[in-house]
């Protein structure tokens, strides 16, 4: 009697636990595409960089953004839009290190934290991502899409870059300026 409670015990209460957890996960987490959400990214990247500072490590940060994705809207509908960008995540995710951090920071637009990269791996993972995407048959109702990516990279230590922000700005406008040159590409920061 005494051991079936227990057992009854323990296993509500690991019920409890896992509840718990995927509340706390969801709170993170974006709906659509399961990448982490904006806050989270945030947050994470103020530490990250703290802590590359700290310890003299090098930190990069990428961000990309699908090229002409109005038109997949207008073309297809809503709807199948959010599934290019459900699937889009789930393949780039196959690509990020288990210590990266990527998340979606706008409507289309992701970030990827990778920790402890340089310049040139940073331009080499970012490279591979905009490769893979490219080359992925997106499907929706037997129709194939077209997709592409654009992607802007930013590094530290640079000293031109004096916070987390900075890292995004900078990030954000190598992003512009692969826009801006052509689209399906990746630009890195360099200052003025
Ligand atoms: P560019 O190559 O310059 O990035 O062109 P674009 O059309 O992708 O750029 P723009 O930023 O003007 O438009 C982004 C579009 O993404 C507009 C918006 O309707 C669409 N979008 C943003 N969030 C979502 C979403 O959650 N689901 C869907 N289906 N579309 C979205
Ligand atoms: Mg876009
Ligand atoms: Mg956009």
């Amino acid at each position: 009697m005494l051991f079936r409670s227990v057992l009854k015990f323990t296993y509500h209460d690991s019920l409890d636990e896992l509840f718990q957890r995927q509340m706390y996960e969801s709170a993170l987490r974006d709906d659509l595409t399961k990448t982490f959400n904006k806050k989270y990214f945030t947050d994470r990247l103020e530490s990250e960089y703290a802590f590359a500072m700290r310890t003299k490590t090098p930190l990069s940060l990428m961000v990309f953004d699908l090229d002409h994705f109005k038109e997949v809207n207008d073309s297809y509908g809503h709807p199948a839009g959010d599934e290019v960008l459900a699937e889009l995540a789930h393949a780039v995710s196959a690509l990020i290190r288990a210590e990266d951090v990527f998340a979606r920071v706008g409507g289309e637009e992701f970030g990827v934290i990778c920790r402890a990269a340089d310049g040139a791996q940073a331009q080499t993972v970012a490279e591979r991502m905009r490769l893979s995407v490219a080359s992925h048959k997106f499907t929706v109702e037997d129709k194939l899409i077209p997709i592409t990516i654009s992607a802007g990279t930013a590094s530290i230590p640079h000293g031109q870059i004096a916070d987390a922000q900075a890292l995004i700005a900078a990030a954000d406008q190598a992003l512009y300026q692969a826009k801006r040159t052509g689209r399906n590409r990746v630009c890195v920061w360099q200052p003025e």
